[in-house]
């Protein structure tokens, strides 16, 4: 077996240089952000790219996001991104909401369309006065500052999508309008996203196409994202979590294993960059971390105390 796993190539001196992103949302009690505050204190040693926050349905967040955000700038060194969406509002109200990001010093925002108020599977109406797509929001955000913007990116189809051609379309136009990387809805089929990715190459876009990996922290949750996000669950891996609905330890156990095998997959096949949903909880991602050769860095207690590094 010459098939490197990242463990072997370290020790071969042929490590890839490896770059995490972790996801979190913003909470909403104040039990919720203490969790999320464990989780990015647990996870901001591993000097990720960056860190980013969702942005609630229908704008629901807006608020609580950009709190999130600011407080991320204010008490480490991590680099926030702020994910913002067209739905339900305005062009002028979104515009006050990136001049408010960037006069606070974010510098990335990762811009999406947004679900339609009434949910996946009704269908998209821009607001009258508002952003019409992603696209359109993209070149909103670089008129107004100089932000760096990832977008998203659908491996299997978006469900809105009548094609894949018309997927890869969207992404052309939201790489057109200035977007750098592109983050993709979690899948569990590595085959896919190699499939999804030759394709986006061979229309001639050459942005890093990041996988999203979801470590499974709960299957029966999982399988409900994946319905609404068009994401195919594998019997293999429904399989897997079999009979472990009143087990969470061993749940635990085999949801780190299915991503382990995932990302180091990816690892053999080229891929360095991963972007982690951590829905607020650092256990799996810091694991799957240290599977990928990542270790706490030097800079670790500046990480969440920016006044050290900065004194
Ligand atoms: C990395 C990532 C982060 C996300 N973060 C958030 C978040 O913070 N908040 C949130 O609310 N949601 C979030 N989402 C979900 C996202 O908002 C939904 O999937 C939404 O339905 C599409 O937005 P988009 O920018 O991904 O779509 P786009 O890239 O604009 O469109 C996706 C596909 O749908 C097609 N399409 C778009 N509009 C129409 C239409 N009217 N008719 C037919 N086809 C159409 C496009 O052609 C394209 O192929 C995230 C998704 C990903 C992958």
């Amino acid at each position: 077996m010459d098939n490197a796993r990242v463990s072997r190539s370290a020790e071969a001196g042929r490590a890839p240089r490896i770059r995490v992103s972790f996801e979190f949302f913003p909470p909403k009690t104040a039990e919720m952000e203490q969790n999320l505050w464990e989780a990015i204190r647990r996870l901001a040693p591993m000097l990720p790219n960056f860190v980013s926050v969702t942005y609630g349905a229908g704008g629901s967040t807006r608020e609580r996001t950009h709190a999130t955000v600011k407080r991320i700038l204010a008490e480490t060194m991590l680099t926030p991104a702020a994910h913002l969406t067209c739905v339900a509002a305005t062009r002028a109200e979104i515009d006050a909401v990136i001049d408010a990001y960037a006069q606070a010093g974010v510098r990335h925002i990762v811009a999406l369309r947004g679900d339609p108020p009434g949910g996946v599977g009704e269908r998209f109406s821009p607001h009258p006065d508002g952003y019409r797509n992603a696209a359109d929001l993209v070149a909103g955000i670089k008129r107004i500052a100089d932000i760096e913007v990832s977008v998203s990116a659908y491996p299997e189809k978006h469900p809105d999508s009548a094609t894949v051609a018309a997927d890869i379309d969207m992404l052309k136009a939201k790489v057109d309008a200035g977007a750098t990387r592109a983050i993709t809805q979690f899948f569990f089929e590595n085959s896919l996203y190699f499939r999804y990715l030759d394709r986006v190459r061979g229309a001639g876009i050459d942005i890093p196409i990041v996988p999203g990996i979801l470590p499974v922290q709960n299957f029966k949750q999982a399988r409900n994202f994946a319905a609404r996000a068009g994401t195919s669950v594998p019997n293999w891996l429904a399989a897997r979590f079999d009979g472990l609905d009143d087990d969470p330890a061993t749940r635990k156990l085999i949801a780190a294993a299915v991503a382990a095998e995932q990302v180091l997959d990816l690892v053999d096949r080229g891929v360095t960059d991963f972007h982690f949903y951590t829905m607020n909880r650092a256990d799996l991602a810091y694991a799957i971390c240290h599977l990928l050769g990542l270790r706490p860095g030097k800079d670790q207690d500046a990480a969440c105390h920016p006044e050290r590094e900065r004194a």
